[in-house]
């Protein structure tokens, strides 16, 4: 389960539909809770937006075409930079966020290529412009699907 306050989950809409008809993405930075039954939640205490490089993509992967329009990336830059922040905070980066503009909340091809284990994976469908949608996944442990896992929105 994915715990996350309302007012980072209005940040994560406001990025994304911001960036429409454009895929946007982000960090989510927070903490792991191992529950009384063992399963673990993820507990959002803080949201990074990021650039989308996507249309650098070719220097990363000459074998996929990207676009902004139908692809994320966060640049490796970022994501160390915004990685050590987290850590001085006592922080992780627990998952990812971006945005399908005009397609279901649903992992892509893509996304189950590229996700790591362990992060969760929040997708926001944004209809027309607004957030219609929200998701999030988690790569099942053999790595080959993703498994929806419940958002729990708190004060
Ligand atoms: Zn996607």
């Amino acid at each position: 389960m994915l715990t996350i306050p309302k007012v980072l989950l209005d940040q994560v809409h406001a990025h994304v539909t911001a960036a429409y008809p454009n895929e946007a993405c982000g960090l989510l930075l927070g903490a792991w809770h191992q529950s009384v039954g063992g399963s673990t939640m993820q507990v959002v205490i803080r949201i990074e937006a990021t650039a989308n490089v996507a249309d650098q993509l070719s220097a990363f992967e000459s074998h996929v075409p990207g676009s902004v329009s139908n692809r994320y990336l966060i640049s490796p830059d970022d994501y160390v930079r915004i990685d050590r922040a987290a850590h001085a905070e006592n922080l992780d980066i627990i998952g990812i966020f971006h945005s399908h503009p005009d397609h279901p909340a649903t992992p892509s091809r893509e996304d189950l290529r590229t996700a790591w284990l362990g992060l969760s994976y929040m997708i926001v469908s944004v209809q027309r412009g607004a957030a219609a949608d929200t998701m999030s996944w988690r790569l099942m442990a053999n790595g080959t699907a993703f498994e929806s896992e419940s958002i729990l929105l708190v004060a």
